[in-house]
């Protein structure tokens, strides 16, 4: 879809020290100024690497992202990051309620918007992750949850500019298994129709939904030829710059 332009999106998750982080993104900011790319890439290290990553990516049209942030502007949450902050920091966007996230720290839909909200409010792309778990998805409740996970999750200011949205069957993600092309564009084209009940039909036309979930150079080509994938999420795969930057020309 042209009006859609494919985002490729990398996640390094709790990975990376300062050099190898450093080269890694060197070394895409590199293959980036050599010449145009079709898609816009989005790299998102951890919270210790954003300065450096984000030194290295400048002038390089690569975005820099960061993995979560607080729901708050600032105040008494040890530990936390903000989405100002990270704005602060040379981040354009921001992953929020990744799997990993609602697992780990029991977020929820709500907690998940209200972040996505606080993303808006400092001039952020929210990245919003939705997915069903193998449970789910083996009770046939795919759809249904994937329904909650966008009416509940999406914040109602949300647009094509500002907001993009994962598909992350929490199975598939780190474990080399991915749903077949038929049922992730059939996932897809539902998400947009839910995305469209909620926020209407031109927003939900023209907002991006990636495919994320153990994507890698082999599989990339099939997933992003789908008619409603827009990009990739990318966790172990984007570790690699070769690897990332060939999911990056599958498209
Ligand atoms: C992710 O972390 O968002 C992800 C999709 O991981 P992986 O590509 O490793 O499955």
């Amino acid at each position: 879809n042209a009006e859609r332009r494919i985002l490729i999106a990398g996640n390094w998750k709790m990975n990376g020290l300062g050099a190898d982080g450093g080269e890694l993104a060197g070394a895409l900011a590199a293959r980036m100024k050599a010449a145009p790319q079709p898609f816009e890439m989005l790299v998102c290290p951890p919270f210790t690497l954003l300065s450096r990553v984000g030194e290295t990516l400048s002038g390089s049209a690569i975005l820099l992202g960061g993995q979560d942030c607080h729901a708050q502007v600032s105040g008494a949450h040890t530990g936390d990051i903000s989405a100002a902050m990270l704005k602060d920091a040379g981040c354009a966007a921001v992953i929020v309620g990744h799997s990993e996230r609602r697992t780990d720290h029991g977020e929820s839909d709500a907690q998940v918007k209200a972040k996505a909200e606080a993303a808006h409010g400092a001039g952020l792309m929210a990245v919003i992750c939705i997915g069903e778990t193998e449970q789910e998805r083996d009770r046939g409740q795919t759809l249904d949850v994937n329904a909650r996970q966008v009416a509940g999750s999406l914040p109602d200011g949300a647009t094509a500019a500002n907001t993009v949205v994962a598909y992350e069957p929490v199975w598939a993600i780190g474990t080399g298994r991915t749903p077949s092309a038929d049922e992730v564009q059939e996932v897809h084209a539902f998400i947009r129709a839910e995305i469209a009940k909620k926020l209407g039909a031109d927003i939900a036309g023209g907002m991006r939904i990636l495919y994320g979930g153990s994507m890698k150079p082999g599989n990339a080509r099939e997933l992003l030829g789908l008619a409603d994938v827009d990009g990739g999420l990318i966790g172990g795969a984007s570790l690699k710059s070769e690897d990332f930057w060939a999911i990056g020309e599958s498209c």
